[in-house]
């Protein structure tokens, strides 16, 4: 897979290439991560990146003309753009799924007060990452590069992504390690048990019930079966109990 990052702070993603699961998948092949500074298109020896916005009002817009010079050179006909932006789609684990799945990504980071509306009629889509604004879309960048790159096949050295929270609608079951008992507290004793079906059950049962405590919006949209819906009630029932 190959990811092209624009941005106007190349330096930015100095660090990030280094972080271990980026770097893995970059040494073995598994993926190319370009980063190229938008100044290379601007013309002039002052690389006349931003302007003020026409209508007047605060701040500077990026001018389309660098964005689009770059992606005319460097986009094909199989790259798929993304700008990000507070304005778009909100990023999920299903989307990352979706841009893991693709052979070649380019995401445009803006800056200022953003980029010049035109260059959003020259991208696949727009992406937001939550319900906030940044200064600039390289933390976006890294968010969305992280979750795609984990998923790629051999990008984690033994970590399975499938059980995680988001990938099957619910929050993941509390996870523990050694010692078993740590100054009083201890691990669900059903975890030392041995028994793959109670554990299971158990780790179900919790998965369930912290989506529903954390995240109602989630869990609303869960589909529940009649086997979660017993495991439900029955942890429900030993609640009322306690
Ligand atoms: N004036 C814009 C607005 O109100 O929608 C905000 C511009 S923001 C200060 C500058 C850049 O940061 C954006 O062009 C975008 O690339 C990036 N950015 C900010 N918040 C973001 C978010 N939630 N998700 C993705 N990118 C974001």
């Amino acid at each position: 897979m190959r990811i092209t990052v624009l941005t106007l702070f190349p330096e930015y993603f100095d660090s990030f290439k280094l972080s271990p699961v980026v770097r893995r998948a970059v040494e073995k092949g598994i993926c190319e991560l370009d980063i190229v500074d938008i100044r290379t298109f601007a013309p002039g020896s002052f690389r006349h990146l931003d302007d003020s916005p026409f209508g007047g009002g605060p701040g500077m817009v990026m001018r389309c003309q660098p964005v689009l010079d770059a992606l005319a050179s460097l986009k094909s006909e199989n790259t798929h753009t993304v700008l990000l932006s507070p304005k778009g789609g909100v990023f999920s684990q299903k989307k990352a799924h979706e841009l893991a799945n693709r052979q070649d990504i380019l995401l445009i980071c803006g800056h200022y007060e953003g980029v010049d509306a035109r260059v959003e009629n020259h991208v696949d889509e727009q992406l937001s990452i939550g319900d906030y604004v940044l200064t600039g879309g390289e933390v976006a960048a890294t968010v969305v590069i992280d979750s795609v790159v984990r998923l790629l096949r051999g990008a984690l050295r033994d970590t399975a992504t499938t059980e995680e929270s988001h990938e099957n609608g619910l929050l993941e079951y509390p996870q523990y390690t050694q010692p078993a008992d740590f100054r009083g507290e201890k691990v669900p004793p059903v975890l030392l048990s041995g028994n793959d079906k109670a554990i299971r059950d158990w780790r179900l049962t919790q998965s369930l019930l912290l989506t529903r405590q954390n995240r109602p919006d989630l869990f609303e949209k869960y589909p529940l079966s009649e086997y979660e819906k017993q495991l439900l009630k029955k942890a429900d029932a030993e609640k009322v109990e306690d």
